[in-house]
């Protein structure tokens, strides 16, 4: 007779193990009482960290991460969180965890000489690499994208927005504006988007907004970035039809012609470019005639100062979403890189856009900086494109530099801005499942050799990040990647 200690050493499989009690009760004999199997459990500890959870609590040092599946089990001291016999350990003691970054604001799907084959799977991986584990892809064509990213292997997690414009955006005609420096011909808005592969949706007064929303949910959005060319009555209409179907709205700040107070009126959840206010600088009537000539550039250069940004205009605007509860996301990386392009270049005359671009990067900072002494809800979205040479595009990680350097907001303050009210700004299942390191959440995690909370540079020092479980190395994600 095999003794049951003896079945646990040898570890039968339990196909053999339930063959074998077959087979004696088969032959008359006493049924074998099939052995217990030790537990094992299944979870990953990552033991020693210190760890920033973004919850708003403290760090704890020397913590315990438990990580189930695709979940956070459980993350806190070693008292809180024991781990359990026969887990897998990973020893992290002197590094620190950090959950998973959000960049809320990204454009990903390029088809001319782009992203939507190869580059966007290189720029996934370095997204994930950076430690970027959720994007929220601000403009594109959802279905197309989301198609695209489910067939990668390793990717951050992408939600995506519809793109909503009114009727000039799409239909304007090839026009003529006159400029200082001579006319300048301009085609339809859309077109330029569509030549891309994106898929902005029309709003015009006569359509039903319930319609526009059922649209962008079946494309696979989560909620509808409201673009260009509508009046502030249609973007109140396309708020409540989102809000009805518990979709979030964000807006381009301006939408020509509605201004961002206008829009924070509305309802909207969010704004995008700080640089944007500058629409609040001018009249109902002078928006819409700015409109109608299509010199928007020009027009923020002209209005758009250090100075102007704390225009009682400016102001009321931001006062008015701090006490909504409207979130902004300045971008301010991405005008930063306007303007190193422009350095880099000599030229005697500036154009339009570099006028421009000083401007807005001016203006964009005071605004900020005003934002976030209002009290006013900041995500670190970065405004990253996946296109084009990679020095060019902006990243989180210098939103965050320009967040702690410029504002400055600390590196605290900076990082919530990247996981937690990032989450929150999304919106929907990101706000209740990515962010934060709490029980029940995806485990999305980063591990840093330096700690990010002395300086934020130190989110450089990444030695691996875990999406939904699922751990890599960064240079596992970018062997063999030449970025352009
Ligand atoms: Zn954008």
């Amino acid at each position: 007779m095999v003794s049951e200690s003896r079945y646990m050493n040898v570890g039968f499989s339990s196909f053999l193990t339930a063959l074998l009690a077959t087979m004696v009760s088969a032959c008359g004999g006493p049924a074998l009482r099939l052995p217990e199997r030790p537990p094992v459990s299944s979870a990953t500890a990552i033991v020693g960290a210190n760890l920033w959870d973004g919850t708003g609590r403290a760090p704890v040092a020397n913590a315990v991460t438990l990580v189930r599946g695709d979940r956070i089990l459980c993350a806190g001291s070693a008292g809180e969180c024991p781990v359990p016999q026969g887990a897998r350990v990973i020893d992290a003691r002197g590094r620190y965890l950090i959950p998973g970054l959000i960049d809320s604001h990204v454009h990903l799907l390029f088809m001319v000489n782009g992203s939507a084959g190869e580059e966007l799977t290189l720029d996934l991986r370095d997204l994930l690499a950076q430690g970027v584990t959720t994007v929220r892809d601000m403009g594109s064509d959802p279905a197309a994208l989301l198609s695209r990213v489910g067939a990668q292997p390793a990717a951050p997690r992408v939600y995506t927005m519809q793109l909503v414009a009114g009727r000039r955006f799409f239909f304007n005609g090839l026009r003529g504006v006159e400029t200082a420096r001579g006319t300048i011909y301009r085609q339809p808005p859309a077109l330029t988007m569509q030549r891309l592969g994106w898929r902005p949706i029309l709003f015009t007064a006569d359509e039903d907004p319930d319609q526009i929303v059922a649209d962008a949910r079946d494309a696979g959005a989560m909620g509808l970035k409201l673009y260009a060319h509508l009046d502030s009555l249609a973007v109140t209409r396309l708020t409540e039809a989102a809000h009805r179907a518990g979709m979030p709205v964000w807006g381009h700040a301006w939408v020509q012609p509605t201004s961002v107070l206008e829009q924070a009126r509305a309802g909207q959840d969010g704004v995008v470019h700080a640089a944007g206010l500058a629409g609040e600088l001018y009249s109902v009537e002078e928006r819409s005639k700015l409109v109608n000539d299509g010199d928007l550039q020009t027009a923020t250069a002209k209005v758009a100062s250090a100075g102007s940004a704390h225009d009682p205009r400016v102001v009321a605007a931001l006062d008015y979403m701090a006490r909504n509860g409207t979130f902004l996301e300045p971008t301010l990386d991405a005008v930063r890189h306007s303007v190193a392009y422009f350095d880099s270049r000599l030229r005697r005359v500036p154009s339009e856009q570099e006028d421009y671009a000083r401007a807005a990067s001016q203006f964009g900072i005071e605004v900020a900086r005003e934002a976030i002494r209002r009290g006013v809800r900041i995500s670190a979205g970065s405004d990253h494109v996946a296109f084009g040479p990679a020095r060019d595009r902006a990243t989180l990680f210098g939103e965050l530099q320009l967040l702690v350097d410029s504002i400055p907001l600390s590196p605290t303050a900076a990082l919530l801005a990247a996981t937690r009210d990032a989450a929150l700004a999304i919106g929907g299942e990101p706000a209740r499942q990515v962010g934060t390191i709490q029980a029940g959440r995806y485990a999305d995690l980063v591990l840093l050799g330096k700690n990010p909370l002395e300086r934020i540079e130190n989110l450089e020092s990444v030695e691996w990040v875990m999406r939904g479980g699922r751990l890599w190395r960064p240079g596992q994600l970018r062997s063999g990647i030449a970025m352009r």
